[in-house]
Order: structure tokens, then C-alpha cells, then sequence
């Protein structure tokens, strides 16, 4: 990157995810104790942001258990970069140890860095409920063909001896069937992790919180609870998955044209809803989008989705049928740009053309960041004719997250002597913090780490240590993990922001003197007619030049920083703008 002079430019603007403030301490915050016998928790992500990259190492002695490896979306300020994963290099040179990885379940936020890091981490096993086994198995194969997991399918109340751990899986509701909280077991005492929950006891039966085997920990000294708190801003409790059932139905006794529905591939029992109320009023389902038919896929083969063999049909026959005689199933309700239902809202697919007395459901919660898509979506879809409902307006969709009401009812079938809010902002973090001191546990026994800060037990007593693993942002941009970092993230928004100017020098080797000088340009300005601007720009590289002549070397980099610097402060001054420069001097 250039150095920029200071006189009235910019400052070039950091990347907002590197701006924070050094943490203060927290209450309670000590040294690391170093002591034998000490359960070590290291937050490695999910501690500091809701839905993302959510990663926890468990330490004891010299072994490590790994729960979940989670991807995170970038954000506005990362062009170009596909996901972040979380930093586990400090596992790097520790394979033997590593006894297992155990993933609660199936979303991306839990899984992602799976494929990624687990065949560099000396391929560990990993542990997980059949469905989220099959989501994993596919994702290491379209990450690396040829690579394979070594999956162990878990069941409910199933028990495994990883090195010191003793792990033991619970089923939990939430709105990916197959998913767990674990129970993980040291010498220094029990600690249960309830990955995404919520506490639906109407659920389906695939996908039902086994609350008898939680109540069973209440009696069992359970020495931290690591609690979900995604939700803990929200008073109540969570709506049921079956509670929506009944307003869906009424969609298709209402409906008279198609009906388009969108929500998460993964929300695998509310795609099973869907089908089986197809089948009761004769609607054939198409499916649209990759990941919506691969998760359908996967369900069918496991047994969470049932349906008849006629009742999904491919999708070039999507044509052959009356509107009224069939729903689209498909992901896009985040307003996607290469999704399905964007090109159907612009008109760009063949066989599907909105038309007046169609529905399109919106059965899912906008993931934050996507609001202003998701509106250009609607009114793209409002304007073609179609009716829209979404969660806002009719109950259809159920959150998977436990509001304060369910948290407090875990907290009192667990009976923690301590909680660990995780999977959240830090503003969750605090109001699910306020939750567990309601139901009585004292303020010094509630532990809030950030992402790297570790948490100690010890003979019974936990804290939170100052001592702080150097946690990176991982970026992933196609096939490249790691090799863009946030320097590179800053020449992207430079070159997204002005454009860039490459300025060709030539120097005679002979006289030292300078020669041509050539400017091209991109992003910058539109160059037809601005032959005056290139004029100017190469003269203040020429007389920049100028100065050094006769002795100048074409290898002489503070000639490149010059050029550089005077064409930066030329440019700024005509147009207030930045672009990166890039200086090339070649010898003629
Ligand atoms: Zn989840």
C-alpha cells in the first residue's frame, strides 16, 4: 500500500472488523492458573457475533476436543471473500492430541470449517447425528473431491470416551432436525454445551428436545451450562414448529394460483409440512435451488422427509401443469441475487411467470444485512401480481432459538454452578447473562469470554483468564484459505472505491534521463476526453523524474514511491479522489 501524504486526504480507511479498542478487563478477570487437573475453555468463535463461525476447544492436560467449526458470511467491508472460518492454528502441530470433533448440528454456522480444517488438523474423528453426517459428508466432497471424513453417526443419550473426555449427546429442537447438546465430561467436572436450541415439546418427533435426559442432569452437578443466546433479548418463549402448521394449511385452502414457498434448505421439518400438505390438497412440489435439493435428498435417504414417490416431480414439467395444481419449494428468502425466486421476481425464468392470485410465502426470519434485498425482492414479486406473506404478518415461521422463557427452564432442569452465554453478540451475551442471575445464579458465576480469552475450572471454581489466543479472521475466496488477509481486503476497497492508474516510466540506461511515460487507467474516470487530464498526469510524473536525472536507475524504488506520491497528491487535488497507483519503470 502507498503511503499517503497527510495535507487534506483521507485517511485510507481500515477494514471495521480490525477498529476495535484493546477489551477491557472483565470482572473477575485473572491469570491463567497453570495448575494440573484444570479444564481449559478456549472460545475460538460465535463469542463476539450471532450466527457465526461458532467454535469451542475444550482443553484438559495436553488433549483437546473440538465442538463445532462454524463459517461466518462476510460482511460489507470484505469484497470478494466467500466466508470466514475459525483461527484453530494454534492446533497446528498438536494432531495426536486432538481426540475428536464433535458437531451439534447441520447449519453452516456450526459446519462450515469443517471440510476446511479438520483433514489439516490430521483428519480427527468427527461426531454428529446421522443427518448432520450426510450434510458433511457432501460438503468435504464438494471442498475436495476424494477427501473423506471419518463421521460417526450419534444418537440421543449416546455415550463416547474421547482420550479424557466422556461425551455424551442429548437431542435438542431446533430448526434443523438432528440436532444435539452435549454433555462433556473431565476430572475437573461435567460441562453441558447446548449448541442452537430451543424447547419445543410439540415438535416432530425427529426434531423433539429429549427433556428427560436433560432433567436427569439436574441431579448430576453440572458444573457449567454453555447456553444459546441468539435469542435472549426475547421475552417468552419460542413459537412451536407445530403452531404454524395450522396457518400454512389455511394458505392452500385460500390459494388460487401457485403457491411459491421459501425458506432454508435446511429447515427440514418445515419442508416436510409442505409436502405433506401438498398431499392432502394435490399439489405436485418442484424443487428449486441446489442446496434445497440436496438437503431433500439427504432427508429422504435418512427418513426426515417422507412423502410419496409422485408427489416431487422434476422440474422441466413445471410447465405441463395448471398453476393451481402445484408449489414451487425453494431457498432465495434471503433476497440472493442468483436465486430462483429473484429470477422469477425479474422475469428472467422460462417456465415460471408470476402471475395475479399466485401466493409467495416468506417462511423464514431475514438474516440481518439482507433486509433492503429482500425488499427489492418483494416489490419485484408485488409488481408481477403476486400476494405475498411472510413471518411479520402471519406466523410462518418459527425462530430455533430459545427465548428468555426456555433459557430460564433449561437453567432450571440443568442446574449449572455456573453459565457460559456463547453463540451470540455481546449484547446477547449480557441479556442472557440477566436471565441466568434470575433464576439465581449469581453474577461472579456467570463467565462472558470474547472470541481467544480462556475460561478456567478448577477444583470447582471457574473464571475468566486475561490470557488471550490471537484470534484471526480466516478468510476463504474460492480455492485460497488464509491467503488474503486484511491488507488485501484494503487494496480491494481501494480498487472498488477509485479505481487504479498504472503509470509506465521509461528510463534511457545509457544517459539516465527520462523517456516515455504511458498512463493507463481503470475505475478511475472515464478516459475518453480526458486526454487533457492524461496530459497533466504525465507531466507531473516527468517533472517528478526530472529532479533525479541524469543518475536515475530503473531499479531505484523511492523513484517509484515518488511517482507515487506526486501523482497521488495531483489526482486528489483534481478529483478527490484515491486511486491506487502503481508505479512501473522499465529501462529502454
Ligand atoms: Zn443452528
Amino acid at each position: 500500500m502507498a503511503k499517503r501524504p497527510k495535507a487534506r486526504m483521507r485517511r485510507p480507511d481500515g477494514p471495521r472488523y480490525t477498529r476495535r479498542p484493546k477489551p477491557k478487563p472483565k470482572q473477575g478477570e485473572r491469570a491463567p492458573s497453570r495448575k494440573p487437573n484444570t479444564l481449559r475453555i478456549i472460545p475460538v468463535g460465535g463469542y463476539e457475533e450471532t450466527g457465526s463461525r461458532n467454535c469451542t476447544v475444550f482443553q484438559f492436560g495436553e488433549e483437546y476436543l473440538i465442538v463445532d467449526i462454524g463459517l461466518q458470511w462476510p460482511e460489507d467491508d470484505m469484497p470478494g471473500v466467500d466466508y470466514i472460518i475459525p483461527d484453530l492454528n494454534f492446533l497446528r502441530g498438536k494432531e495426536k492430541q486432538i481426540k475428536g470433533v464433535i458437531v451439534t448440528h447441520g447449519h453452516y454456522d456450526h459446519t462450515g470449517g469443517v471440510p476446511h480444517w479438520v483433514p489439516r488438523l490430521g483428519n480427527p474423528p468427527v461426531y454428529s447425528s446421522d443427518l448432520t453426517c450426510a450434510m458433511l459428508a457432501k460438503k468435504m466432497e464438494d471442498v475436495t473431491p476424494g477427501q473423506t471424513l471419518r463421521l460417526h453417526p450419534m444418537r440421543s443419550r449416546d455415550r463416547i470416551k474421547l482420550g479424557v473426555f466422556r461425551v455424551e449427546f442429548f437431542s435438542l429442537s431446533h430448526n434443523i432436525p438432528g440436532s444435539f447438546g452435549i454433555v462433556v465430561e473431565t476430572p475437573a467436572g461435567k460441562v453441558v454445551h447446548t449448541g442452537d436450541f430451543k424447547l419445543d415439546e410439540r415438535a416432530h418427533i425427529s426434531n423433539r428436545t429429549d427433556l428427560e435426559a436433560i432433567k436427569r442432569l439436574g441431579g448430576q452437578n453440572v458444573l457449567a451450562l454453555m447456553c444459546d443466546s441468539t435469542n435472549s433479548s426475547a421475552p417468552g418463549t419460542q413459537l412451536s414448529e407445530s403452531e404454524i402448521e395450522k396457518n400454512i394449511d389455511l394458505m392452500f385452502t385460500q390459494t388460487k394460483g401457485r403457491i411459491i414457498f421459501a425458506t432454508f434448505a435446511s429447515l427440514l421439518s418445515r419442508v416436510q409440512q409442505i409436502l405433506t400438505l401438498a398431499e392432502k390438497y394435490n399439489r405436485k412440489v418442484f424443487l428449486m435451488g441446489y442446496s434445497m435439493r440436496t438437503n431433500v435428498e439427504i432427508g429422504k435417504s435418512l427418513g426426515y422427509i417422507r412423502c410419496k414417490e409422485s408427489t416431487i416431480l422434476p422440474w422441466e414439467e413445471v410447465s405441463k401443469l395448471p398453476s393451481d395444481r402445484y408449489l414451487i419449494l425453494c431457498t432465495g428468502a434471503q433476497g440472493e441475487d442468483n436465486a430462483a425466486l429473484m429470477r422469477i421476481a425479474n422475469r428472467e425464468d422460462k417456465n415460471v411467470h408470476i402471475e395475479r392470485g399466485d401466493l409467495v410465502v416468506f417462511s423464514s426470519s431475514v438474516v440481518p444485512g439482507n433486509e433492503r434485498a429482500v425488499s427489492r425482492l418483494k416489490d419485484g414479486l408485488l409488481r408481477e401480481g403476486a400476494s405475498i406473506i411472510d413471518s411479520k404478518m402471519l406466523d410462518v415461521h418459527a425462530g430455533g432459538h430459545a427465548k428468555q422463557d426456555d433459557i430460564a427452564a433449561m437453567i432450571n432442569m440443568v442446574r449449572p454452578r455456573y453459565f457460559i452465554p456463547i453463540e451470540g453478540n455481546y449484547s446477547n451475551l449480557i441479556e442472557n447473562k440477566k436471565v441466568a442471575m434470575k433464576t439465581g445464579i449469581p453474577e461472579q458465576r456467570n463467565l462472558l469470554a470474547d472470541n481467544g480469552q480462556v475460561i478456567e475450572f478448577h477444583g470447582g471454581q471457574g473464571f475468566v483468564t486475561n490470557e488471550r489466543f490471537p484470534i484471526e479472521y480466516i478468510f476463504v475466496d474460492g480455492l485460497g484459505i488464509g491467503d488474503v488477509n486484511h491488507i488485501v481486503l484494503r487494496d480491494r476497497k481501494q480498487l472498488a472505491g477509485d479505481g487504479m492508474v498504472i503509470v509506465v516510466a521509461q528510463i534511457h540506461t545509457r544517459t539516465g534521463k527520462v523517456g516515455k511515460i504511458d498512463i493507463i487507467s481503470r475505475g478511475l474516470t472515464y478516459m475518453e476526453n480526458q486526454g487533457r487530464f492524461i496530459g497533466e498526469m504525465v507531466g507531473v510524473v516527468k517533472k517528478a523524474l526530472k529532479d533525479n536525472e541524469p543518475k536515475m536507475k530503473p531499479q531505484d524504488r523511492d523513484l517509484r514511491d515518488k511517482i507515487r506520491r506526486e501523482l497521488e497528491k495531483f489526482i486528489f487535488k483534481k478529483t478527490q479522489r484515491q486511486p491506487m497507483i502503481v508505479p512501473v519503470i522499465v529501462e529502454s
